[in-house]
């Protein structure tokens, strides 16, 4: 039940499964209004349905973040619904792990086409009008992969190294837009689920579902960060499993 009553939209990216999934429904919770977008539109609605029976406001519209002008409809659609947006969460993701001598080029270019272009491209559809309205608050699902690298998460990392470099940047060059780094750990989710190299894939799904935080802990992380004060900005929060080295 929505116990409190906020205004402007949070936007989520990635929001049909895992972590976004689970941020949605945390925020509705609080009362915050969320715009969900993803490729999987019929996910999406079921979410949206369930928030609402709940007493949280939500709405969603499909979305590939890959495309910017996918992004700027979804952001468009988001101004219709709530008017103004308070805060962009940019988690959409994928992880096809693989060793750089496999070349699997199709998915490192995957990989810097969402997790990469798709943050700029969410960056891009609301820094403008963030600006214009002088507050705002971007917060860049990054990875404990962004601050280490690992075998077989060469290119993953290359592309959470590249997210957490862009946020710094942006955080650096703008007083009025909030920039947040969430950098999780192993966090149980559908991450693992496409493509990648098969044993890989399944050893990182054999270690989450040992150790994994569940993704309303990383929501909880999120939520920390939009709840300050405009004056407070949460560069960054870290989070992993206590039993991850
Ligand atoms: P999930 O696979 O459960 O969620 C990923 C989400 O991204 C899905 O909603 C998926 O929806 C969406 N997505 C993928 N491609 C696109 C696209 N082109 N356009 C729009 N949405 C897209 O995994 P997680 O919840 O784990 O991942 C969320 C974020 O968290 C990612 O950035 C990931 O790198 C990061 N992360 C995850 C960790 C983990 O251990 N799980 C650890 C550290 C970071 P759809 O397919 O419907 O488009």
């Amino acid at each position: 039940t929505a116990t409190t009553s906020h205004d402007g939209a949070v936007l989520i990216t990635g929001a049909s499964s895992g972590i976004g999934e689970a941020t949605a429904r945390h925020l509705a919770s609080l009362g915050y209004p969320v715009f969900l977008g993803a490729r999987r539109a019929d996910r999406l609605t079921a979410i949206v349905d369930e928030i609402r029976e709940a007493g949280g406001r939500a709405d969603s519209r499909q979305l590939d973040v890959t495309d910017i002008d996918s992004v700027r409809a979804f952001v468009g659609a988001a101004r219709e619904v709530n008017g103004t947006i308070e805060v962009l969460v940019n988690n959409a993701g994928v992880m096809p792990l693989s060793t750089v001598s496999a070349l699997r080029i199709d998915e490192w270019n995957q990989m810097i086409d969402v997790n990469l272009r798709g943050t700029l491209h969410g960056i891009a559809a609301v820094l403008p009008l963030m600006e214009a309205q002088g507050r705002g608050h971007i917060i860049n699902v990054a990875s404990v992969s962004g601050l280490r690298v690992d075998p077989t998460a060469a290119v993953y990392s290359a592309t959470k190294f590249a997210v957490r470099a862009l946020s710094e940047g942006l955080r650096q060059e703008s007083t009025v837009v909030r920039v947040t780094i969430i950098s999780p750990g192993f966090t149980v989710s559908e991450l693992t689920e496409q493509g990648g190299d098969a044993d890989t894939q399944a050893a990182v799904r054999e270690a989450t579902a040992q150790l994994g935080l569940p993704a309303s802990a990383v929501a909880e992380a999120i939520a920390y960060a939009v709840s300050q004060p405009s004056s407070v900005d949460v560069n960054e929060i870290i989070v992993r499993p206590t039993l991850q080295r």
